[in-house]
């Protein structure tokens, strides 16, 4: 007993030193502490599976223009010498940090108490030390974190940019399942106005819609003619990265412009300078734990809210969700995109109440795989970014028409719309897929967009 319980301080005390454990997480782990012993929080065995997820229907038609590999996910299963397995999931090819050969390879062996606080592990893997771990100690992931400050936490539906009918149909099944947000961009190719025209009859006036940008408003003198017509609308509520967020002389005349919020993601410029000038009303928080919680610290000195943005299926979701019980400021909705998958890896789905969900108290991230529909999803590791080709049209009511594809590169027409080379939010804009129907024609504007596009023709 004398020795487990030295073992153990030397555990505390090693995060402690690290200053990674919060007071109430460290007595939580030295109550487990009188159970269980550094070795058994030994990494034994750590495999990885690849897997397919596939959209619903809705999302599907407008992930395929520009983001189909948001399809492949890795699962990673941790197993301690104590013989309990946690899983993570890292979304393979739009992730903060996807996990390593050499990251498994380091972390085999080693303890999980002392490797949980390594956001250079990947998000997988991480994710995956931090349920093992829980399971372990018994105790939830929010335990780990630091003292729950929050019994339930809000979350955003999101779903890429779409025609004003898919956001309309989107934000009423967001509406229908609980949910009080939704997420997307702005963007020119596309009628914002129409789309939130159409949004806002489908769904009540303290239904939250927020637009993200990404800098395609270009700056303050042209965005803000946009973002005044657009606060009419009660559901408007934040605004994110309306123009590029370097400048914060822009940001912060649209801030004291617009009722609508202002959001930045966390690190350009600064925090202090948003603090100092006011340029945005709060951040979109991402990265792994260590970052999270020094967002979060950052946030609560300063009174700014955040959003979480961890980007995967339910098992990132969930995850997320301690995350939004242990920091105070979390109180805008949480971003993870679960939204999009018609497959839940999870035995039973994240569900919401008054745009919120139930943080969990059960041991580890709180829910459990549907290992049968992991084997069935089951593939073959991609080594590279599936990149099939598209053919992208946009019409606007002037007649004028134009074709973009893929180029190879991720955020192709987002490039494109932030070099000045689409029409700046003109009305009537609409934009679609072009089924290839294997014709001579669909080939060759197929062929000249690739290479010269986007074109008008
Ligand atoms: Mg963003």
């Amino acid at each position: 007993m004398v020795s487990s319980r030295r073992q153990f301080l030397k555990i505390s005390a090693g995060l402690a030193t690290a200053g990674m454990l919060t007071g109430f997480s460290r007595r939580a782990l030295m109550a487990a502490g009188a159970v269980v012993s550094e070795k058994h929080f030994e990494i034994t065995e750590i495999r990885r599976t690849a897997v397919q997820l596939e959209f619903r229907p809705t999302p599907r038609r407008n992930m395929d223009r520009e983001i189909p590999h948001w399809r492949y996910s890795e699962l990673c299963d941790v197993t301690l010498k104590c013989g309990v397995t946690g899983t993570g999931e890292t979304l393979m090819f739009y992730t903060w940090g996807a996990t390593s050969d050499e990251a498994v390879n380091r972390a085999k062996g080693r303890s999980a108490l002392e490797l949980l606080w390594d956001d250079s592990l990947g998000a997988g893997l991480q994710m995956a030390l931090f349920d093992a771990v829980g399971r372990a100690a018994d105790l939830p992931v929010h335990a780990l974190l630091g003292p729950k400050v929050h019994a339930t936490t809000p979350l955003s539906w999101w779903n890429i940019d779409t025609s004003a009918a898919d956001m309309a149909e989107e934000c009423l099944e967001a509406y229908r399942l609980g949910y009080m947000s939704y997420k997307t961009k702005g963007r020119p190719w596309f009628d914002v106005f129409r789309q939130v025209e159409e949004s806002a009859k489908v769904v009540p006036a303290d239904f939250r819609i927020d637009m993200d940008f990404n800098d395609t408003l270009r700056d303050a003198d042209r965005a803000l003619p946009i973002l005044k017509k657009l606060e009419r609308y009660p559901q408007v509520d934040i605004y994110e990265s309306p123009i590029p967020q370097e400048d914060v002389e822009g940001n912060r005349r649209i801030a004291e412009a617009t009722r609508v919020k202002v959001a930045m993601h966390y690190g350009t410029p600064s925090p202090s300078t948003v603090v100092k000038t006011g340029c945005c009303d709060g951040f979109v928080a991402g990265g792994g734990a260590t970052k999270l919680m020094s967002t979060g610290r950052f946030c609560s000195e300063t009174s700014l809210p955040l959003w979480l943005q961890l980007v995967g299926s339910g098992l990132t979701a969930a995850h997320s969700l301690h995350f939004g019980g242990v920091l105070e400021q979390a109180v805008w909705p949480a971003v993870n995109c679960h939204q999009l998958y018609e497959n839940n890896l999870l035995t039973e789905p994240i569900l919401l109440k008054n745009g919120a969900a139930t943080v969990p108290d059960r041991p580890g991230l709180g829910y459990e795989i549907n290992r049968d529909l992991v084997n069935k999803l089951m593939i073959p590791k991609p080594l590279e970014r599936p990149e099939p080709k598209r053919l992208i049209e946009t019409v606007w009511s002037s007649g004028k028409r134009m074709y973009t594809a893929n180029t190879g590169k991720v955020n192709f027409m987002l490039t494109a719309a932030n070099e000045g080379r689409y029409p700046y939010y003109e009305a009537g804009a609409d934009t679609r897929l072009v089924p290839d129907d294997g014709s001579a024609r669909w080939q060759q504007l197929y062929e000249k967009a690739r290479t010269g596009g986007p074109f008008e023709a």
